[in-house]
């Protein structure tokens, strides 16, 4: 069960209280935000584990979820150095601008749906960037066969069917999990 701050967990008649649980006119309340856990007669709560905060500067792992005209949406999934996945889902904007040093003049060139993208925040509105040599695409699929792409030199080529298609790829492109 999980509870929020707040919340009613029971009675000091029922219970022995610990961690996270306070007192109030003979009730017990939770006093964070986690899942409530009984030992025997004693009742205490585990704290969720925070959520890392996201600000400019930090760098993320997400989801290709839109690429049109000159902005693919990216859905943020994990900040590198945190574990924790980010459980709210917000999507990260990423202009044709922002993808690498040198003018780019296609967006779907270097992004398509389904990649997984390495990146970095700019702004508190989630505006990307991939400039950089380690950031860009860091796992992607072929467009005809859905098998996964590997490096070839400057692009990425499938190896069950040699579609070869152009990103813009990250240093850390198939090292898995970073
Ligand atoms: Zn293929």
């Amino acid at each position: 069960m999980f509870v929020l701050p707040g919340d009613r967990i029971g009675c000091v008649e029922e219970f022995e209280f610990g961690e996270g649980v306070y007192e109030e006119n003979g009730e017990l309340y939770a006093s964070v935000a986690g899942k409530v856990v009984f030992e025997g007669r004693r009742v205490r709560i585990e704290p969720i584990n925070r959520i890392p905060k996201l600000k400019s500067g930090d760098v993320i792992v997400g989801k290709v979820v839109d690429v049109r005209g000159s902005i693919a949406l990216v859905k943020l999934e994990r900040k590198i150095g945190h574990d924790r996945v980010l459980t709210k889902s917000s999507i990260g904007v990423l202009h044709v601008s922002n993808v690498r040093d040198e003018f780019l003049k296609d967006l779907e060139s270097a992004f398509r749906f389904g990649d997984i993208v390495k990146a970095r925040i700019l702004d508190e509105n989630l505006r990307l960037s991939t400039k950089g040599k380690d950031l860009g695409v860091i796992k992607s699929k072929c467009r005809f066969c859905g098998e996964e792409l590997v490096l070839d030199g400057d692009k990425l080529k499938c190896p069950k069917c040699g579609n070869v298609e152009s990103r813009k790829i990250s240093s850390d492109y198939g090292k898995g999990v970073l």
